[in-house]
Formats: C-alpha cells, sequence, structure tokens
C-alpha cells in the first residue's frame, strides 16, 4: 500500500475537476473495436481506495473521475482494517500497543461500504464499481527487548478479495487483529490458567496475608478477563513466521464464498516508517521484502499484480509467473494465474504522475456489468497496461490451430501448426516506435520492433504429442508497458 494523501483535499479535487475536464475535451474517446469476438475491451482501475480507508476522495468523486477519465470500471480494494499491535506478554488482548488507520471494518461497516457502492452505481451509469477489500493477512514480531526492538515483518504482504458480495462474509475475512480467527481448541482449557491464582486465594486466604493475595487474585481476575473467551487464534503475531498458511487459508476462504482475489504488489517492500518511542530508548520497524516468491508457495488464488507502480520482475520471461503457468500445466496447481495491472489508487497527484487512469486492466467482457467484469477476470480474459495519455491496446491477440482458436485465458487443443496473432496499438490511434517480445513456454522466442499499430503475426510448428505450453505477450513503448495473459495450446498425448 503506498499513501498519499493531499494536504488539501479541496484544492486536490478542484484539480482534479479541471484536469478531467481538460482532458475529456481534448481527447474524443476512440471507438471501442469490439472484435469479432463480441467482447468488450472495459478499461478498469483495479485496487482504488477511496475515503472509505486511506483514498482521498468519495466513491461518488471517483464514480465522476471515472468517467471523465473514460474507465469503465472501478474495483475497489479499501482495507478491511489497517492496524498494527503489538500486545503485552499474558496480557494480549487488554494491553495492546499500535497504530490504526481509517479502514472499512474498522471505522465503518461492510454493510454501509457495500451500501453506498450500490447506492454510486445507480447514480452512475457506464462506470461500474466492483467491490472488494484489500487485507493483510497477517504479520509477526521480532522483539528484542534488552536492545530496545521491536521489528513487525510482513505487514506490507496483501491481498485483495473481489466480488464476495455479501457483508457478512467481508466481516468474516480470516486476518489477523479482526477477532476472525479465535476457535475452540483443547488448548482453550491452557487459557484457564487464571482460575488457579483464583483457587490459591481461596486456599489461602486465613493463612496468608492480603497483600500477596490482593495482587495474586487482581492478576487473576485480569488475566481472566483477558482471555474471555477462551478461544485460541489460528494464527497470532507472536509465533514467528508462519509461511503461506494464513494466506493460503484466506484464499480459500475467499474462494469458496465465490470471490476472486489477487496478491497485491507482490514485490513492494514496507511502507511504514520506523517509529521511535521513550526518547529513543525504544525502536519500532517494519520490514516487508519484495515476496514475488508467495505466488508459487501459495495456490488457488486468481491472480496478481502484473503491473504497478513499482518494479515487477516476476512477469520477466522465465520468472515466478512463467514457473507457476508451468506448474499449472504439468498438473501441480490446480488453476493457472493471471496478470493483472494494479493502480493501487489513494487519490490524483500530478506531481508524482498518480491517476486514476495511469495504470489499468483491460477486461474483455460480455456486458458493462460486475457479473461479467467478474466472470472475465475468473476466465484471464485480461491484460495490464501502464502509460497515462498513450495507453497501448491489444487487439485480436489468439492462439489458432485446425482444431480451434482462443484468447487469453483460453486453452486451444492443438494439432497442426500453431498460429500466432495480435494487433497492438494506441488507444489514441497515434504512431510510436513498439517492441514487441513474445514468450513461449517461459523464453522469449521472438523480439520484434515496428510502429504502432502493429501486427505481430508468427506460425509455430506443430507441438510434440503431447505437449503443453502458453503463449503470451511483453510490449513496450517508450510511453506505455502492456503485459498479456497467456493463452494455452495442448497436444493430444501420443
Ligand atoms: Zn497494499
Amino acid at each position: 500500500m503506498q499513501r498519499q494523501r493531499p494536504s488539501d483535499a479541496g484544492c486536490s479535487r478542484l484539480c482534479v475537476w479541471f484536469a478531467g475536464l481538460a482532458l475529456a475535451l481534448a481527447m474524443p474517446r476512440p471507438a471501442l473495436p469490439q472484435g469479432d469476438s463480441g467482447y468488450l475491451p472495459l478499461r478498469a482501475a483495479f485496487h482504488v481506495h477511496s475515503s472509505f480507508s486511506t483514498g482521498a476522495q468519495s466513491l461518488e468523486e471517483i464514480a465522476a473521475l471515472a468517467r471523465s477519465r473514460h474507465v469503465d470500471v472501478v474495483i475497489l480494494g479499501d482495507p478491511d482494517i489497517l492496524s498494527v499491535q503489538y500486545g503485552a506478554p499474558f496480557l494480549r488482548r487488554l494491553l495492546r500497543f499500535g497504530r490504526q488507520e481509517r479502514a472499512v471494518l474498522s471505522d465503518y461497516s461492510a454493510a454501509a461500504y457495500l451500501a453506498e457502492i450500490e447506492r454510486v452505481n445507480a447514480a452512475f451509469p457506464g462506470v461500474v464499481l466492483v467491490d472488494g477489500m484489500e487485507s493483510a493477512p497477517f504479520y509477526y514480531w521480532e522483539v528484542d527487548a534488552l536492545a530496545g526492538r521491536w521489528v513487525v515483518h510482513n505487514w506490507n504482504k496483501h491481498l485483495v478479495s473481489v466480488g464476495l458480495g455479501r457483508p457478512e462474509f467481508y466481516r468474516r475475512l480470516p486476518v489477523i487483529d479482526s477477532g476472525n480467527l479465535g476457535v475452540w481448541h483443547w488448548t482453550s482449557l491452557l487459557a484457564l490458567w487464571p482460575l488457579l491464582g483464583l483457587a490459591y486465594g481461596w486456599v489461602a486466604r486465613r493463612r496468608h496475608p492480603r497483600w500477596v493475595l490482593y495482587p495474586v487474585m487482581g492478576i487473576a481476575v485480569l488475566a481472566l478477563v483477558n482471555n474471555f473467551p477462551f478461544t485460541v487464534p489460528l494464527w497470532d503475531a507472536y509465533h514467528g513466521d508462519l509461511g503461506a498458511a494464513p494466506y493460503q487459508r484466506y484464499i480459500d476462504y475467499v474462494r469458496e464464498r465465490g470471490g476472486l482475489v489477487f496478491w497485491a504488489h507482490p514485490e513492494s517492500r514496507s511502507t511504514l516508517p520506523p517509529v521511535e518511542l521513550l526518547g529513543g530508548r525504544v525502536r519500532v520497524t517494519s520490514q516487508t521484502s519484495p515476496h514475488a516468491e508467495d505466488l508459487l508457495n501459495t495456490d488457488r488464488y486468481t491472480g496478481f499484480a502484473a503491473l504497478y507502480g513499482d518494479r515487477a520482475v516476476a512477469v520477466e520471461p522465465g520468472g515466478v509467473w512463467d514457473q507457476t503457468l508451468r506448474q499449472y500445466l504439468d498438473g501441480e496447481r490446480p488453476r493457472p494465474v493471471w496478470g493483472v495491472g494494479e493502480a493501487d489508487y489513494h487519490g490524483e497527484d500530478p506531481a508524482r504522475h498518480l491517476r486514476l487512469d495511469d495504470i489499468l486492466t483491460v477486461v474483455w467482457a460480455r456486458q458493462p456489468t460486475a457479473a461479467a467484469v467478474l466472470e472475465a477476470l475468473r476466465a484471464g480474459r485480461c491484460y495490464a497496461v501502464r502509460g497515462a495519455d498513450s495507453w497501448l491496446t491489444l487487439d485480436g491477440f489468439t492462439v489458432s490451430t485446425r482444431l480451434g482458436q482462443g484468447e487469453t485465458g483460453a486453452t486451444v487443443p492443438s494439432a497442426g501448426q500453431v498460429r500466432v496473432h495480435a494487433t497492438v496499438g494506441r488507444y489514441d490511434g497515434g504512431a510510436e516506435p513498439v517492441e514487441v517480445r513474445l514468450v513461449r513456454g517461459g523464453q522469449v522466442i521472438e523480439r520484434l520492433s515496428g510502429t504502432t499499430p502493429f501486427t505481430v503475426g508468427r506460425v509455430e510448428a506443430a507441438l510434440a504429442p503431447g505437449e503443453k505450453t502458453w503463449y503470451r505477450l511483453l510490449v513496450q513503448t517508450p510511453s506505455s508497458r502492456l503485459v498479456s495473459n497467456p493463452i494455452f495450446a495442448v497436444a493430444e498425448a501420443p
């Protein structure tokens, strides 16, 4: 999560409005090519923060801005809870220190959030808001009290769940500090330990002096209150690194309820600045390293941020993404992983070139509705693009054989030659030097350069019997970058 909050929201809104107006006047919207497929290429801003959390604008302001910038879909990603807490040993719940920022579940409610999304959707025809929330399912503390060193690890490992649709599904997301992780287990009995203190007080009430009895019983009562209702959390921040397990559990929770779930900014580092307390005697720092390997360590998620405001090496040929696709084709992973463009939008900031329509996911949907957008994302019928005023577009990216033809996300049965076709252009129709890398099975098989609009056409020899592979595109111009999703080609076993 990157954070930028304008110091003067009023001015910022006005600037945004003027900028939006200027853009709308200067840039008539080109007709969207619907193509033979019948799909509409809808431009979606994915992972958008509003004033329900750390974003600068209300949902209504975001919808108005989206309309003026020809952004058809806004996929929200306001955090459920934005909190880091350290609980003192033995009184983890009662005696806590930490930091909390505005977020949907802690400051509003899932029901209020969904109701406002519905209201704004009705008020802004032509813009589709899709419900979503960002979560930090887990973090853990590494404490060296003697050295005054408190380190919170992995707080910036974030997942975005999309399209859960029902307030209770969001309310019960299995994330740390949510109160949703408590279960009764035989070890709950251990949480009854303060009863020993009370028992001692009762047994020793006539024999021991009050100055011993009262503090012991006082501590026992406090601990009893702290431990109530005697559940044991599935995970907490005090048992070190739990690896992929909390994230996998979150992913499975969302998938079982029909939602989509994406790894956000997998190669970002920590965004929390260090804090010094007690005159510098205690230093609290946050550490999250780039964590693209989590794409390999977890499965069943829908996709990940393949393009966002930070470096993204996972999409390079043969990188982590291609490794997941190989695992999928080898039967080691139940479903493929799709790439999306992630805005991680908190508000516009011209000085930092931050705008709603810079990093987009273009979704090929059957209709301009939330359900159709979710269906396309689930199927991998989308691509990621970045480039402010000179976005690249991808048209007619197909793989065809004599047995069939498919677009991104599809699996094409293969026999005989394999034909790869795509047209790359600029959204405004302009001409610009372009470089295209065609990736097959994790390797660049062709590097093409030319000028937009540019057509990629390649005829490949037949796959070997039983061979399974994929084709995808990485496109670059001086001002824009595009990452396509893969198209699979599978030859019949001999
Ligand atoms: Zn984030």
